[in-house]
């Protein structure tokens, strides 16, 4: 079976990769000329995806973390999230993939892709035409091609900043730390790596977006600046047109509450090559496993909106909520038993632990309106 892989991000490559460990012919298009560039992702990711992409993510590592420490609405929560998370080297993890991508697949470098059919054919810039089995468009958020083949897509997207600075954290090793000022409409982060900081914010507003990441980085000298537009959802609800199947960043297969791509990717791409194995046709087996990623991270997606898509006033009620469902007991109920990627999970954590659900209920009554938002 002839596979072609529009694409050559994280998410083209981990989809060719996987592939091509199932013996199909794969060959992959980019456009750049080579991949990684330019940067734009911290690379902050949970054990799972770690594991889940296996060996090329674990040659990427460059740091671990037991938890993180979230300041929210001058509540500060120290939490150990159920698995460890790890920092990955963004561009060497792309590079990594390409090399394991080329020694049974053929990867295109410099090779733009300007047309798709749902029939599988590929027209490239060069005027190359090739058509393929199954065709897998991960081109990234742009989606030119996905709308080409009537798939419109319209998500919530920020811009997400990172800088580079050199020093070591002034807490607890082992952490990293979230925040929500300076960034009121976004969040921003703090990422330990050896001798440096990745310091950074991603906002709906990108001038705040900016402002942020420069204040957290202060006078230090700045090691690298990069960044890019990061997703919050909605995936898109139907991800194949005829013998075309859409992933990745083009598909807003994201977690909406931080934009991470890493971990759906992974879970999608793994869940259907396993389905593969078991032996369901390649295309029913996409569907199978789209849908179930597509119903996760919608559950994602509702807590997204009601903090994305909200005015300014209710972004503000819904942190103050927040922080004190945090200072009530929850930052402890949570301590260990949630994991990096289980946003959804948040208030069921609240429903399992009566004594948090008693000292949280006249707070939860007081906000039915945002809770009413999230569950619906
Ligand atoms: C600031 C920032 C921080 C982030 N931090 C994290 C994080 O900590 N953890 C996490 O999990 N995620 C994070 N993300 C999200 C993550 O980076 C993305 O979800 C992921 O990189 C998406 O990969 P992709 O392959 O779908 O798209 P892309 O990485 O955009 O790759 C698409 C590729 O397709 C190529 N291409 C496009 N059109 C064509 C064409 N017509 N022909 C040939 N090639 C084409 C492009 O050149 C590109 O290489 C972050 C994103 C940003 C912007």
């Amino acid at each position: 079976m002839r596979v072609g892989v529009v694409g050559g991000g994280f998410s083209g490559l981990m989809a060719a990769y996987r592939m091509l460990e199932l013996g199909f012919d794969v060959e992959l298009f980019e456009e750049h000329g080579r991949v990684g560039y330019p940067p734009h992702c911290t690379g902050v990711v949970s054990q799972e995806t770690v594991e889940g992409i296996g060996r090329p993510a674990k040659e990427a590592l460059e740091a671990s973390y037991e938890g993180l420490i979230i300041t929210l609405d001058q509540v500060k929560c120290k939490l150990r999230t159920r698995e460890g998370i790890a920092k990955l080297n963004r561009v060497g993890l792309e590079e990594i993939l390409l090399r394991e991508v080329s020694r049974r697949g053929t990867p295109r470098l410099g090779a733009r892709v300007k047309r798709v059919t749902p029939q599988g054919s590929l027209e490239l810039a060069s005027g190359e035409k090739i058509s393929y089995d199954i065709v897998i468009l991960a081109e990234g958020v742009h989606g030119k091609l996905r709308a080409q083949i009537g798939l419109l897509h319209n998500p919530t997207t920020s811009l997400g900043v990172n800088i580079e600075i050199p020093g070591s954290p002034p807490w607890e090793k082992g952490y990293f730390k979230v925040g929500f000022a300076p960034a009121m409409n976004g969040y921003t982060w703090e990422v330990p790596v050896g001798d440096r900081l990745v310091v950074g914010a991603l906002s709906i507003d990108p001038r705040e977006a900016v402002r942020a990441a420069k204040k957290l980085a202060g006078d230090k000298k700045r090691l690298r600046v990069y960044g890019g537009r990061v997703i919050h959802g909605p995936p898109l609800p139907r991800a194949r047109r005829g013998r075309v199947v859409v992933i990745g960043d083009a598909a807003g297969v994201n977690k909406p509450v931080t934009g991470g791509g890493l971990w759906p990717n992974t879970v999608l791409v793994n869940m259907w090559a396993g389905l593969i194995e078991s032996g369901l046709d390649i295309l029913e087996a996409f569907d199978k496993a789209y849908s179930s990623i597509y119903s996760r991270l919608y559950k994602q997606y509702k807590l997204a909106r009601a903090f994305y898509e909200a005015s300014a006033r209710e972004r503000t009620k819904l942190l103050r909520f927040l922080g004190s469902l945090l200072e009530r007991g929850l930052c402890d109920s949570l301590n260990g038993r949630i994991g990096y990627d289980s946003h959804e999970e948040l208030f069921g954590v609240i429903l399992r632990d009566p004594r948090l659900l008693l000292k949280a209920a006249p707070l939860m009554l007081r906000n039915i309106d945002i809770i009413k938002k999230i569950i619906l």
